[in-house]
């Protein structure tokens, strides 16, 4: 059994030391809090319940906390990918929920598995899940104040369990002052990507990641043979080539996993019940 999430990019510009501290930390006790429940529960389900702490953490741009859109207004993007179906389902630009991955994973059971906007919300409303305001006055100041710092804090896990198979969950409240209608990477396959190969959470500039196709490349190139380390190698050197930025984290079926970013300012941890990793 094997875990790993990431909390998005850290902004040196505009966040504190401390911020990032308390992101780490933050990162530390959910990473165990999520191994400990792979201990019972499918790769599938513990994706979702990682992502979930990390939406409920208001340090991290996805659920509470998210960054608000240009019109004043947040909207979530979340999507969940269970590697051995390779069945993707997911929500874009919904609005007041809680928690997106769990719309997300609840599409799973549909037909139509990817909904947006106004869909998605009245999807989740007839479907349990109550209203729910993600903001947070801090966010409410850093609009006010238009500090555009752009994608900060996406949150992502990939979870490999106990009878092999591999699942991937995003989340994210996107990059702040989008256009409304943006869609973001995080709830398509370029920035959440699993078969029973590899699985691939992205996090960064999430037109970059589209046009690169960043985690469905890593995951395609892995299924074809090549190693982590190439996969990775490869798509971050044709990522470069675009001027992009993004960071990914991974696992391939063997257990072994794998980070990579663009720019050395991504934060993310790692447990495989031996030893936890935080990164930055
Ligand atoms: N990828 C996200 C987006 O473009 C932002 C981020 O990862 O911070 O919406």
């Amino acid at each position: 059994m094997k875990i790993i999430i990431h909390g998005g990019f850290f902004s040196e510009s505009d966040q504190s030391h401390e911020t990032k501290t308390a992101k780490q930390n933050a990162l530390k006790t959910i990473v165990q809090q999520a191994y400990a429940y792979l201990q019972s529960h499918s790769a599938f389900d513990t994706a979702a319940y990682a992502v979930s702490l990390l939406e409920d953490d208001p340090l991290f741009n996805a659920g509470i906390g998210s960054q608000i859109q240009g019109d004043g207004v947040i909207r979530m993007s979340s999507a969940i990918m269970d590697g051995s179906s390779q069945k993707m389902s997911g929500v874009i630009n919904i609005q007041n929920v809680k928690n997106p991955v769990f719309v997300a994973k609840k599409l799973i059971g549909e037909e139509d598995r990817i909904l947006g906007g106004e869909g998605a919300k009245k999807y989740a409303s007839e479907n349990g899940f109550e209203d729910f305001s993600t903001e947070i006055p801090q966010r409410r100041q850093e609009y006010e104040d238009k500090l555009k710092n752009g994608g900060r804090g996406t949150v992502g896990c990939v979870a490999l369990d106990k009878e092999g198979k591999l699942a991937v969950a995003t989340s994210t409240g996107g990059k702040g002052f989008e256009i409304p209608g943006r869609i973001s990477d995080s709830a398509t396959v370029a920035g959440n990507y699993a078969n029973s190969f590899c699985a691939v959470s992205c996090t960064g500039v999430g037109e970059d990641i589209v046009s690169n196709a960043t985690a469905t490349k890593i995951v395609t190139r892995v299924t074809d043979g090549m190693s982590l380390q190439s996969a990775f190698d490869k798509t971050f050197q044709e990522l470069k080539s675009i001027d992009g930025f993004a960071g990914a984290i991974a696992i391939n079926r063997e257990g072994n996993i794998f980070h990579q970013d663009s720019y050395p300012t991504m934060v993310f941890a790692s447990f495989d019940g031996d030893s936890l990793q935080v990164f930055d």
